[in-house]
This record gives C-alpha cells, structure tokens and sequence, in this order.
C-alpha cells in the first residue's frame, strides 16, 4: 500500500547519516565517557564533539549545552531548576494557554510549592500579546516561559521581543524550540532567550535525547543526585549514542534549511489550499506567522478521530491536535484557547510536513480526502440537519 506520512510534529524517521554516526558508539567505542582508558576516551570526545554541533548551530558556546532525555525533561529542568535558583527574589512565573503539557504542567505543578502562575491567553491566532505581558511583569516575576512556535497549529511567537521584554525588567527567559529546528533560523543571541529546550527525535534524530540551552550566568539549581555528568546538571551515565545522533541530525537540520523550508512551504500552501475547496473547512492557527511544515484545519460535521483512521486506511499518517492528548476524549487545550468551540475542535486535523514528502503525496492527500470527509459527512446527523436548512 501507498504510504503517506504527514505527521513529523509527532516524531520524524532517524536519517541514514544520523544512524551512521551512531553506529560506533552501540559497537565498537561503547565505552563510558567517564572511564579512564581508551573505551571512555573515545566514547568522552563524541560527547564534546556533539556538543559542539548543537552549540555552533544555534550560535552558542559548548558549555552552555546539557544533553537531557528530550524536549519534555530539558523543559523540567529550565523551568523547576531557575524556579528554585531564584526562590529568593521571588515567586511569579509567566507562561501562555497554548504551551505543550511539558511546559505547562509543570508551571501549573509548582502553583503546589507556593509558586504563582499567570498563564497568557492567546489571540484566534495562537499569538500572545506582548502589552498583556508587559503588564503581568511585576517585582516577583522570576521566569518567564513561552514556546518558538506552536507544535498544533504552528503558530510563531515573536521570541526576540519577549525576551527583550524579560531582561528589561531582570527575568530569565526560557523559550522551548523543539519544533523550531530546522523550521526556523534559531540563534540564541537573536532571540534574547536564557534558556532554550531541544528534542532530537523533531529533526531526524533518535528518541529519548535532547539538550538544553542554559546561558553563561543563568541560575539554575538541580534536583537531580548522583553524578557529575553534564556539569551535575543532569547527573547519570550519558547516552552517548543519541547524543552523537543528535550532533549529526542538527548539522544536517541547519544545512541547507533554507531550500528544505522552501520545499516544505510550497508544499504546505498547496494542502492549505486543496483541504479550504472541500467546504466548511477551516484554518486554525496563523495565516502567515506559521511554521512551514503545519497544516492545522478543522472540518465540520465530522470527527477527528473517524478522519485519522479512515485516512490510515488509506495510508495517510496525520494526527488530531496533539499526539500526546489522543486517546483522551477532551479537545486539545491549545485549539480551545484560540476560542474553538468544542464541536469544531473535535473535527480538527492535524497534517505536518517533512522534507521528504513530495507533490504526490499532497495530491494523493487531496484526492481521497474530499470522498473520505463526504462519506463521514453523510452518516452525521448534524450535518443532514444542516443541509436540511439550506433546501
Ligand atoms: C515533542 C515536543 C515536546 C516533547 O519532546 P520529547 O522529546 O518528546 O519529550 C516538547 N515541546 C514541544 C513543542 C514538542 O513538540
């Protein structure tokens, strides 16, 4: 059977030059990089040399690299460990309706240590407005948390004003970016970020590793014994082949970006475009401010769910809101703070593009989608009520 996946905010595949770079280090050098002899030495300078990839391709210096286990723990670490360094000076925390689980559970979890939240809300676009967080700053505010771009409907937050925003009034600025590699230009300097989260597995690297960006001087305080690794930040054995998978994947995610983010965009543009001919379909997100490689749509009269598995029939690998929230019967947070009602969130659908996909992938898309929606359509009473006020 064709297979079309269209799902690379979920996960993507491992390149066969990533796999590569791993190889030696599952085989051969399998040492531990805290070991003294040759095994340890080896497995010791792919650490550093891989951390010299992910710093030079976000234009920081390699110190300020800490390999984690992925997106979800680097954005523990920055957002529990600069809450407890900066205890003292006070206990307010700046956050936006639309961050993943990751970032926000873990805001809405220190609300239990004494810790007070303010969670932005967005505008129909996904966007926060930077005079509403101007005006939610005060004295206590110690961290300020907000993503680069949204992993559902894609929305692009303008970071450099954030952060510009933040170190005017003396608080750390952590943005998590795990979508934004190899989607967008991603320099720390440009974007005024303190700390910035990364995950692998988002740019054709493996799973299970992921680093975090912590700027020369910013505070942070471990929670997290038993080891020296990564500067006692992260303490454990460290995964030297993932990390080596990782240097190689964000080489090749920041080479030649431009042309795959052309490809990507085009590509995006003509699904847009097919999916808005069906009727009553409709975009969420932003129209321009968007990553390249999101499509987000919602389809009345028909559910997200029956769509996924009807298109998987066929193929088609996408997916509802978010993959994590599947399975749960509550629509996706980040569509019902854009202001979705329930019924047009439970009919949304997801479609995010990698760069291998081609032309024919998205026409195939667009050739069974249109039977696939009118099918579903017809079985919906909602909908029979519908075409009955029309006539
Ligand atoms: C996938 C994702 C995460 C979680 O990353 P993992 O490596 O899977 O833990 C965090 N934030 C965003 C925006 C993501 O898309």
């Amino acid at each position: 059977m064709k297979r079309v996946y269209m799902d690379h905010s979920a996960t993507t595949p491992v390149r066969a030059e990533v796999l590569e770079a791993m190889m030696p280090f599952l085989t051969l050098t399998f040492g531990n990089p805290s070991s003294l002899h040759w095994f340890g030495r080896e497995a010791r300078k792919a650490l550093e040399e891989a951390r010299d990839k992910v710093a030079r391709a976000i234009g920081a210096a390699p110190q300020e690299i800490i390999f984690t286990s992925g997106g979800t723990e680097s954005n523990n670490l920055a957002i529990r460990g600069v809450a407890r360094a900066r205890r003292e000076k006070g206990n307010h925390i700046i956050t936006s309706a639309i961050e993943h689980h990751a970032v926000l559970d873990t805001c809405l979890a220190l609300r239990e240590e004494g810790f007070e939240v303010t969670v932005l809300p967005v505008d129909e676009h996904g966007k926060i407005s930077l005079d509403q967080l101007k005006a939610a700053i005060t004295d206590k505010t110690i961290l300020i948390t907000v993503m680069m771009a949204n992993n559902e409907v894609g929305t692009i937050q303008p970071i450099a004003e954030i952060g510009r925003l933040a170190h005017e009034r003396g608080v750390t600025f952590h943005t998590d970016a795990v979508q934004a590699i190899g989607n967008l230009p991603v320099k720390v300097d440009d974007l005024n970020c303190d700390l910035l989260s990364m995950s692998a597995h988002k740019f054709y690297g493996p799973k299970g590793v992921g680093a975090l960006y912590i700027r020369k001087g910013t505070s942070i305080k471990v929670f997290n014994f038993g080891g020296s690794q990564e500067r006692k930040l992260r303490p454990g054995t460290e995964n030297v082949p993932g990390i080596a998978g990782m240097g190689r994947a964000i080489e090749l995610a920041v080479d030649g970006m431009e042309e795959k983010v052309k490809h990507v965009t085009g590509l995006r543009d003509r699904l847009i475009e097919g999916l808005l001919k069906i009727g009553d379909v409709r975009l969420n997100g932003h129209p321009t401010d968007r990553l390249p490689n999101n499509v987000n749509v919602s389809i009345r009269y028909v559910e997200g769910e029956s769509l996924i598995l009807s298109l998987d029939l066929k193929g088609i690998a996408v997916s509802s809101g978010s993959a994590c929230t599947s399975g749960s019967l509550d629509p996706s947070h980040v569509l019902m703070a854009l202001g979705l009602d329930h019924q047009t969130a439970h009919g949304s659908l997801r479609l995010s593009l990698g760069y291998r996909n081609t032309r024919e992938d998205v026409d195939y898309v667009l050739e069974v989608m249109p039977e696939i929606v009118a099918r579903l359509r017809a079985m919906s009473p909602v909908y029979a009520c519908k075409t009955k006020e029309v006539e």
